[in-house]
């Protein structure tokens, strides 16, 4: 209940993104974070309003730039529980290189990206998601592009943390963010979101036909890298679930010496006047 706020989303009634906030709210309050303890930071897009319908610490930040900057606020206070949300075009267009880059880094942050296979905000164009033969605006013959494989993607710059819902099942969403914000380290969680009002084709529907939940494989071992490309390139990425983790390696923010353990905020970083001379004669 403490995560949530007054405000009222202005996202189009159905919009798979509604859950996403849902689920967030709820994990936040399951592994009983309270919302000072929070920090939401979002892109552009549909999806990229999220942040302002959380109750927590919140930036709507610039286009493809929500991991910068949410690597940035870990980095300044370590204490806070980030999560970086986008859409697919934001994360896996214009962000991509962030992205990866994000994730062979490996700071402790969940990233949880809002997967439409269109662009919503700007009304329905293909988006590197978008199946090929995906008809839109853009592509009136049909998209002569590859589709875009996140959770390969993921895999392949070392991910330590993959998992991927639908929006209509909120009970694993829910608990898979749960398992991310406990990951110590990069979690990626890529969450199909159906986008009602543009995309007729990869509706709720066509999901609920085409998911492959993980729960149908009790054997499966989501510590194990390279079971999961191949289960990801079986299902053509539609599965869900925990695909993988690797609980070794430690986080970014773990490793690096010189940043100290006390947040930014909390340390005093005021300088004695002679000191700032100092500093300043150094660079004349
Ligand atoms: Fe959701 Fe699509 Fe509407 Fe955007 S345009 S709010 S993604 S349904």
């Amino acid at each position: 209940k403490e995560f949530r706020n007054n405000v009222k989303p202005n996202w189009c009634p159905g919009c798979g993104d509604f859950s996403v906030q849902a689920a967030i709210q709820r994990a936040a309050a399951n592994i009983g974070l309270e919302p000072e303890q929070l920090a939401v930071i979002s892109g552009i897009g549909c999806s990229g309003r999220i942040s302002g319908y959380i109750n927590a610490y919140g930036l709507h930040g610039i286009h493809g730039r929500a991991l910068p900057i949410a690597q940035g606020v870990k980095l300044a206070n370590r204490e806070l529980t980030v999560i970086a949300s986008g859409g697919d075009g934001d994360g896996f267009a214009i962000g991509m290189g962030h992205t990866v880059h994000a994730i062979r880094r490996n700071l402790d942050i969940t990233y949880i990206v809002m997967d439409n296979q269109i662009y919503g905000l700007t009304k329905g164009q293909t988006s590197p998601r978008s199946a090929e033969g995906f008809k839109t605006k853009s592509t009136p013959e049909g998209s002569i592009e590859t589709t875009l494989s996140p959770l390969e993607i993921a895999l392949s710059a070392g991910a330590t943390f993959v998992a991927q819902s639908f929006s209509s099942d909120l009970k694993q969403l829910t608990s898979l963010i749960e398992q991310g914000l406990a990951h110590k380290g990069f979690s990626l969680i890529n969450v199909f979101s159906p986008c009602v009002t543009f995309n007729k084709i990869n509706t709720y529907d066509w999901f609920k036909e085409n998911i492959v939940n993980l729960d149908q494989f009790p054997d499966y071992d989501p510590s194990n890298r390279i079971a999961a490309m191949n289960k990801i390139m079986e299902t053509h990425g539609m599965l869900t679930g925990l695909i993988y983790q690797n609980k070794e390696r430690k986080s970014y923010e773990d490793m690096a010496v010189g940043f100290g353990t006390e947040a930014l905020a909390k340390q005093d970083l005021t300088l004695a006047r002679e000191d700032f001379d100092k500093l300043l004669a150094e660079f004349k």
